[in-house]
């Protein structure tokens, strides 16, 4: 007799106890997805400034290496014989772009990559694949508000992070 009870007790749930049950896992997924993919699109953003932070070190040793001069490529010397880096790094812009590590001189002649002519402007969001601008050329006016000084690197997207700020003012 007792057993029966304890097992009428717990012996499943009602229809409307798993649609309560259901319910509520849905809330709960309406609200960790979204806050989820905006801490993977964080990431990546703090991954690409890094990058961006190593990219940058790179090029200040490699300038005082070369005793006053930057690489006149598209940074093939920074990972030629893994001297200063194995491989350039990835630029991330979530939801905007591919990552790419591919990189865009302000040279015409530049070998690889995409080339940037002194009249071209200065970012080309959503036309090129490579995402890291390299400024080869001497120095030329702040176009975009995107400083233009030989041997700046930047990355030349104009979308907004999650922090609204444009990704160029990395
Ligand atoms: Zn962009």
């Amino acid at each position: 007799m007792r057993t029966t009870q304890t097992r009428e007790g717990v012996g499943g749930f009602t229809l409307i106890e798993l649609m309560i049950v259901v319910a509520i896992i849905g809330i709960l997924a309406a609200v960790a997805i979204p806050k989820f993919s905006e801490l993977l699109r964080k990431s990546s953003e703090g991954r690409t400034k890094g990058n961006l932070g190593s990219l940058r070190s790179t090029l200040s040793i490699y300038y005082a290496d070369m005793e006053g001069n930057f690489p006149s490529d598209d940074l093939a010397s920074l990972t030629a014989g893994g001297k200063y880096l194995t491989a350039i790094p990835i630029a991330k812009a979530p939801s905007y772009h591919a990552d790419s590590n591919g990189v865009c001189v302000s040279l015409y002649n530049a070998p690889g990559g995409c080339r940037l002519g002194l009249g071209a402007p200065a970012l080309y969001d959503g036309q090129l694949g490579p995402l890291w601008v390299y400024w080869e050329q001497q120095d030329q006016p702040p176009m975009f508000g995107v400083p233009r000084n030989k041997g700046d690197i930047w990355l030349g997207c104009q979308h907004t992070d999650t922090k609204g700020s444009m990704w160029t003012t990395y």
